[in-house]
């Protein structure tokens, strides 16, 4: 019996050891993603008011009616590396406002004009590279809480994203639908699809698809991250189905508000 204490004291010990090695590995670890989270909130924002400032100087450039045909290509060409930036910028600080808790007053918000908006920026794009895009969206009802400027954040991403990854002369589909409780936003494409063993990884931040179709495309792999934390902020979950080479459906599940 003594052996057999001894024996249980022994691995307690060692359960006791590993267990406090493991707690301050946990602890290092918060200490490291608080570090990075510090870190990429400050440089965005210091990346923000000298952007402000570019991008002024730019319009001011671009109403000058003196440049020469060189100079005029050099800035068009600075504006769009500026406002690629910018965008890069304003992600960085949505995701990093999400990953500290919801900020911001939710209210009632319909989602079928911000999707209608959303649509008719895209078919510029879309209808250069002769993609038809559809869209159903109820006339009432489409109504969920949360605050305007995140939900517009989720459908502009995936808007965008499934006329950035349809095929050329392919077909993007974008429904708002009603059931009892929940609106249901889907978007189809019929363009490269994603590998199964991506289709988790693709709501990591900054996680692009390796495949070589889709790194053609430009991103920065954080739309998807910023679309499953507005979700799952607002208390709904997000659905892909997707197969390489035929395509991909997204579905947000939100609560109908009132509900
Ligand atoms: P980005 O498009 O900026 O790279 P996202 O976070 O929106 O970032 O998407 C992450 C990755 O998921 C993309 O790089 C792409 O590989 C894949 N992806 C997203 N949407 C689609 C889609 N509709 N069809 C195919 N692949 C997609």
């Amino acid at each position: 019996a003594a052996l057999d204490i001894g024996r249980d004291l022994g691995s307690a010990l060692v359960t006791a050891r590993n267990f406090e090695h493991e707690h301050r590995l946990v602890e290092e670890l918060k200490t490291l993603a608080d570090y990075k989270s510090r870190l990429v909130a400050t440089v965005s924002h210091e990346l923000r008011t000298p952007l402000t400032s570019i991008v002024g100087y730019l319009e001011i450039l671009d109403g000058d009616d003196g440049l020469s045909e060189h100079s005029r290509k050099a800035v068009a060409a600075i504006q769009r590396g500026s406002t690629r930036l910018s965008r890069v910028v304003e992600d960085l600080l949505v995701l990093h406002r999400l990953a500290d808790g919801w900020i911001g007053t939710t209210g009632p918000v319909d989602l079928a004009p911000i999707v209608a908006a959303t649509v008719d920026l895209n078919l510029g794009p879309a209808g250069r590279r002769g993609i038809a895009v559809d869209s159903e969206l109820p006339t009432a009802g489409a109504t969920v809480l949360g605050t305007a400027h995140d939900l517009e954040h989720v459908v502009a991403n995936l808007v965008g994203n499934a006329v950035k990854y349809a095929r050329d002369g392919g077909r993007v589909q974008i429904v708002l639908e009603l059931t009892r409780d929940e609106v249901v936003l889907r978007c189809t494409d019929d363009g490269i699809g994603i590998a199964p063993e991506d289709q988790d990884q693709v709501f990591e931040e900054f996680y692009r698809s390796p495949d070589p179709e889709a790194a053609s495309r430009q991103g920065t792999g954080l739309g998807l991250a910023i679309v499953r934390r507005v979700v799952d902020q607002l208390g709904g979950r997000i659905e892909l189905e997707s197969a390489l080479g035929v395509g991909s459906t997204f579905r947000v599940h939100l609560p109908v508000a009132g509900s």
